[in-house]
This record gives C-alpha cells, sequence and structure tokens, in this order.
C-alpha cells in the first residue's frame, strides 16, 4: 500500500468517475476523491486504502479547477444528490456526452469512428435548477425534539432539515413550512423509523409545470381502522390528522394548490408510498401537458401538438417535463412515422411515449408491468382523444412472446402488423432489456428500433445483442434530465441495413 491511513496527499483531478467522484493519480496510483472537480489541485485524506488504488476525503483546495462553480445549495455534498453540483453545467454535459460515448465505445464494442459519426450533440438544459416536477421529504424528530422535513443524509437515515431543494420548484419550501408549522401548532408526531411510531412519514409534492396545479400527499402512518370519521372540508369523512380542517385552510391558500391526499403506508419499509390514498382536498389529481418540439430545427421549436396527463400520487411520471418534451420528439423523430407504421412501445409506463408517436402512426402498442399504469395510460388515450393505441398489462418479454409465439398466432392476433411491426421502441428502467425481449425482439424484425434509456451502460450491452442481430446503430444522442447529478438519458436508432444489388454500371 502507497499510502498510510489520514495521510494527506496533494493530487490533480484528471478526470469524473461514474459517482461524480473526483479521479486523480499520482505515480501510477489512482486517487478518488468525492467532491473533487476536475481540473482542481486538492489536499485530500486518504479514508479507504487498497493495492492500487485509495478513496481520499476532499480536505483543501489547493488550486481550484477553470470549472469550479460556487454551489447553489450549502448541503449538496452532505445529501450527495447533486454529485456535480460544483462543476459547471458546461463541463457536466461533457462528462454525460463522454459517459455515452464510452459506453458505446467499451460495452457495446462499437469502432470510436462510429460513433462519433452517429452521435449528436446531447441535449443540455436552459437552466440546470428547479426543474424536478416531484419531491418527497422525509419527516421526523431533531435531537432537540423538533419535527423537520428535509433530506436524507447520504448513504444514512438521518434526516437533515432542508427545506429548499434546488432541484425543486420554489413552492416546494413554503409547502414544506406550512405543514411542519401546522405538526408543531397542533403536536402532530413525526414519523420515527426505528419505533415505527409517530404519524407523518413523508410529504409527497408534484406540480404540473404546464397547468401550474400543485398536489400534496402526506404519507402517514396508520390503517384506515385506526382513523374516526368526522367532517371534513371536503373530499372525506375521515380525520387522518388531527385539526385537519386547518392544515386544509392552510394548504388551500397556497396558489396552485389543487389537490392534498393522504397516503397511508404503517409496514416498516423504506417503501415510500402506501397502497391507499385519500383525497382530502380538491382534485384526486393534477394535469399536465406536454407538447411536441421539432428538434431538427434550431432551439426545438413547438409544433403546435401537445398532449395532457392526469398525474396521481402514485403515478409514474417523467420528472423533468421540460427535457422529457425534447426527448419524446427525438424518439418521434428517430421513429420516422409517416401515418401509416405499426409501434410497439415497451416498457410505456402511463403511455406516454405510446401518445405521442399515436398521432403520427397506424396503430401503436404498448406493453408495461404495472397495472396502475396501463390503466393510467388508457385513460390518458381517451383524454386525448387517441384511438389507435392498445396496451397490454405485463412483462414486455413475456407478452411479445405470447404474441409471437410462431405457428398459429397470425390467427389469433389477427394483425400482422402486430407480429411485423415496423418500429419498435423500448425504454427500459436501468437495468435495460431481458435478453428474452431482445431476442424475440430481433425475430420481429421491425425496421427500426427506437431504443431510449436512462443508464448507458445497459444500452450499450443491450445494442450490442441487437447490432449482432443484425441492426446497425445509425443515430445516438443525449438528453440530460438531470442537472447537477451524473445521471443522463439517452435515445439511440437502430436500423435495418437495406440490401443493396449494385449493377454494373454498362
Ligand atoms: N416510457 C415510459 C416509462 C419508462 S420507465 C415513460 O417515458 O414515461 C420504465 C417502465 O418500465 C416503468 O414504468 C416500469 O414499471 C416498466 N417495466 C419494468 N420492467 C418491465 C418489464 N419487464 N416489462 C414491461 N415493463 C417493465
Amino acid at each position: 500500500m502507497k499510502y498510510e491511513k489520514n495521510e494527506i496527499v496533494t493530487v490533480t483531478i484528471e478526470d469524473i468517475g461514474s459517482e461524480g467522484e473526483g479521479i486523480g493519480r499520482v505515480e501510477g496510483f489512482t486517487l478518488f476523491v468525492k467532491d473533487a472537480v476536475v481540473g482542481d489541485t486538492v489536499e485530500a485524506r486518504i479514508v479507504k486504502n487498497k493495492k492500487t488504488y485509495a478513496y481520499g476525503r476532499l480536505e483543501k483546495v489547493l488550486v481550484p479547477s477553470p470549472f469550479r462553480v460556487e454551489p447553489k445549495c450549502a448541503w449538496h455534498r452532505q445529501c450527495g444528490g447533486c454529485q456535480l453540483q460544483s462543476c459547471s453545467y458546461e463541463r457536466q454535459l461533457v462528462f454525460k456526452q463522454d459517459k455515452i460515448r464510452n459506453s458505446l465505445i467499451r460495452i457495446g464494442g462499437f469502432a470510436p469512428e462510429q460513433v462519433d459519426a452517429c452521435m449528436e450533440p446531447i441535449v443540455g438544459m436552459e437552466f440546470p435548477f428547479r426543474y424536478r416536477n416531484k419531491a418527497q421529504y422525509p419527516v421526523g424528530t431533531d435531537r432537540d425534539g423538533n419535527v423537520v422535513a428535509g433530506f436524507y443524509a447520504a448513504r444514512t437515515h438521518n434526516i437533515i432539515a432542508h427545506t429548499d431543494c434546488w432541484l425543486g420548484p420554489v413552492e416546494n419550501e413554503a409547502i414544506l413550512n406550512c405543514i411542519l408549522e401546522y405538526m408543531r401548532e397542533n403536536k402532530v408526531s413525526a414519523y420515527d423509523e426505528k419505533t415505527g411510531t409517530g404519524l407523518v412519514r413523508h410529504i409527497l409534492i408534484r406540480k404540473g409545470f404546464a397547468s401550474g396545479e400543485i398536489m400534496v400527499c402526506l404519507v402517514i402512518n396508520g390503517k384506515r381502522a385506526d382513523f374516526k370519521t368526522g367532517s371534513g372540508i371536503a373530499g372525506t369523512d375521515y380525520q387522518f390528522l388531527p385539526a385537519q380542517d386547518e392544515l386544509l385552510k392552510k394548504l388551500a391558500a397556497i396558489k396552485g394548490m389543487t389537490s392534498v391526499s393522504v397516503s397511508l403506508n404503517s409496514e416498516q419499509t423504506n417503501v415510500i408510498m402506501g397502497k391507499e390514498i385519500y383525497t382530502l382536498w380538491g382534485k384526486d389529481t393534477i394535469s399536465d401537458t406536454i407538447r411536441v418540439r421539432d428538434m431538427a430545427q434550431p432551439g426545438f421549436p413547438l409544433t403546435g401538438k401537445e398532449l395532457t396527463f392526469a398525474i396521481s400520487p402514485l403515478s409514474f411520471y417523467q420528472v423533468n417535463p421540460v427535457q422529457t418534451e425534447k426527448l419524446y420528439s427525438l424518439a418521434l423523430e428517430y421513429a420516422g412515422l409517416t401515418g401509416q407504421e405499426t409501434v410497439w412501445d415497451l416498457y410505456c409506463g402511463i403511455g406516454t411515449i405510446s401518445l405521442f408517436l399515436a398521432g403520427n402512426a397506424g396503430k401503436v402498442y404498448g406493453v408495461e408491468v404495472i397495472p396502475q399504469a396501463i390503466e393510467d395510460a388508457r385513460e390518458n388515450a381517451k383524454r386525448n382523444g387517441i384511438e389507435n393505441a392498445a396496451f397490454f398489462v405485463g412483462k414486455a418479454e413475456d407478452v411479445l412472446q405470447e404474441i409471437y409465439g410462431g405457428g398459429t398466432e397470425k390467427e389469433q392476433v389477427g394483425d400482422e402488423g402486430m407480429l411485423h411491426p415496423d418500429v419498435i421502441v423500448v425504454d427500459p428502467p436501468r437495468k435495460g432489456c431481458d435478453s428474452a425481449c431482445l431476442e424475440v425482439m430481433l425475430k420481429m424484425r421491425p425496421e427500426r428500433i427506437v431504443y431510449v434509456s436512462c443508464d448507458p451502460a445497459t444500452l450499450a450491452r443491450d445494442l450490442k445483442v441487437l447490432c449482432a442481430g443484425g441492426y446497425e446503430m445509425t443515430r445516438a444522442r443525449g438528453v440530460d434530465q438531470f442537472g447537477g447529478t451524473v445521471h443522463v438519458e439517452s435515445i439511440v436508432l437502430l436500423s435495418k441495413p437495406r440490401i443493396i444489388f449494385l449493377s454494373k454500371a454498362d
């Protein structure tokens, strides 16, 4: 081992690791220093020592990097949610573009020249803060017995009181303070994870950025039988909270407030939301609009087409609506639809991409494993007057295999396009597509595959399989949905190479 524990080492940071940590080298020995920015020269204290590498804690920035910026949030080091907040946004985008490029080369096995020929410049955010439309704040009690809301310190369940996260809208702070004040005045207890006692566990806030509508859901510890019926000012007969009407009046006075609900969760678990939801005031859902943009034009102008979605406390919905518009508009562009095509949208969630594509397709089939999400997808289709989209509940690999069993399914499904679609779009979770899913996709042989991914590593792994199966990567682009963090979305177009017969010139 090169260093002693607690030894102070001077190192220049040359690279950014996958978790956002700074990476430096001293005489061939690698040092990982969290919170150090690429280009910094720092003093780091060795905290963990291995044969060829060590982890250091940032002690002092000796020479700041030209990319180092003043972080907006005083808590970003403790929180760990924004790993790159001290690094300029422009440099963050370079890191994300490289992350996608390197994954395609190292994991996907693509030649650097091919990757460079396919990759378009990453689509960054105009303002990389205040972009999240959903936040879940844990509620607890501090050492002095005060009720607090905030975030968990990185890798712990200790709550740090902090009501103004820079990733969420400004309204969140007033909402949290309103609830905390009500809790203090009425001696409403906060949940204690260790004992499983106390009432308020989490506060969920969602905002429809286009509609301005706000939803608050208090996650409380209990079962319905634990609560008395009474007369709420609206919506429900149950009294879930002491002096419930007082809280509802306060929240209702906040501009944009549209829905206030409780979610019951009496399990001792890390899962935040309980399954039962009761609306206490206002509507059950908020609405939001996603607009189609022309991604081929500079500045990505609006096309005038848009879709409206209803969002409940439990609905899945993309968290950065501004960038989502750009991502979905790219998916639409990559799909290359003319109005006739049959399209499968696998891992469709509440059908957002499916409905985006439906306007330009003959028929769209969506598949999603969560039944509630498919119910929402069908509702959303109705809400937007879309009749050429159908949805299936199940694992993508199972539903496709059932339909493409080989043999008689043509009679069963009665739809040739379903078996041999023109386009398949996939948008899987971080773990990527199941190998059985990739296998059936290859059998279905669509003209184009559009792969939307939130993890460049699994994207590259799956592309390798699809390209070995005869597809060719033709376009690829990053879309940053998560400024300040190491995460990045990407979208790739795979095409079925055309066989061209060259005739000799006579
Ligand atoms: N395309 C949607 C959702 C993408 S998130 C949107 O843009 O909003 C990925 C979705 O895949 C989640 O909704 C998750 O529930 C679903 N999912 C996870 N594993 C799945 C599987 N094996 N088959 C189908 N859907 C799955």
